[in-house]
């Protein structure tokens, strides 16, 4: 196996990526960036949370009945498709991948990831897709659960304000719903704290992931420290492969 870059980085064996971060931090912009800097398929795990949401909210299934949601989680079959900009979902083979960003459904995904039976489902199928490694994959437990030998960990922080701002813009450029900053910035908290003070699988850094904080940074100073991290790790592979 040869894990072989867009910039010529070659290596014997192919390595995963794994970024993890709160809502907002610019996870999906990064693994976006290094998929295509370093030739990986681009995997974005709270996708799968959202298509579940999706459905649950279609069926009229309780977000607070983890025994419903685990039949309902049964007997769904959610895929990620790498693509230019960002994942083509299908959720039992429908494309909803226009469906999943909104208000709604991200409060659903946020409610539905808490319950154990249905992170085991997503770990279990999100462990599959990365198998065969050659990916960068970014939600908020890669690094400490789904693939804690990931070759390169990063843990992307931003302080809330700063994260609720970034998401009050990407909404206005997507022309979706108009809501208030503050309103942006109180969701976002919410998830926040949900995720970091479920039982399960709680949003915290791997101890041996990379911090970056983006709070004072560009984008394209956030990317290019990302890309040192990944290349500093190809470099000493080479040397030890
Ligand atoms: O990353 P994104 O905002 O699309 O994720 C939607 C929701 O799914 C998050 O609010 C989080 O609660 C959940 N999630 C998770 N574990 C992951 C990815 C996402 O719990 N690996």
């Amino acid at each position: 196996m040869t894990g072989k870059g867009s910039s010529g980085e070659q290596l014997d064996r192919k390595f995963v990526v794994a970024i993890d971060g709160p809502a907002g931090a610019g996870k999906s912009t990064i693994a976006l960036h290094l998929a295509r800097r370093f030739g990986l398929l681009n995997l974005e795990t709270g996708a799968m949370y959202r298509a579940l949401a999706l459905k649950a909210l279609r069926a009229g299934t309780s977000l607070d009945d983890p025994s419903a949601l685990k039949c309902l989680a049964d007997d769904t079959v959610i895929c990620l498709e790498p693509g230019e900009d960002e994942n083509r979902v299908l959720l039992d083979g429908e494309d909803v991948t226009g469906q999943i960003r909104n208000q709604m459904v991200t409060d659903a995904a946020s409610r539905v990831s808490v319950f154990p039976p249905i992170r085991a489902a997503m770990v279990r199928r999100q462990q599959e897709m990365g198998a065969k490694g050659g990916v960068v994959m970014e939600g908020r437990d890669i690094g400490t659960v789904v693939f804690p030998d990931a070759e390169v960990k990063i843990f992307l922080d931003a302080a809330p304000e700063v994260r609720g701002m970034r998401r009050y813009d990407q909404i206005g450029q997507q022309g979706r719903s108009p809501q208030q900053p503050e309103e942006v910035i109180r969701d976002l908290r919410a998830r926040d704290e949900r995720d970091r003070n479920r039982a399960d699988s709680p949003l915290k850094p791997a101890p041996d992931a990379i911090l970056l904080d983006s709070t004072n940074l560009t984008l394209e100073e956030v990317v290019r420290a990302a890309e040192t991290t990944v290349a500093a790790w190809l470099a000493q592979a080479k040397t030890t492969s």
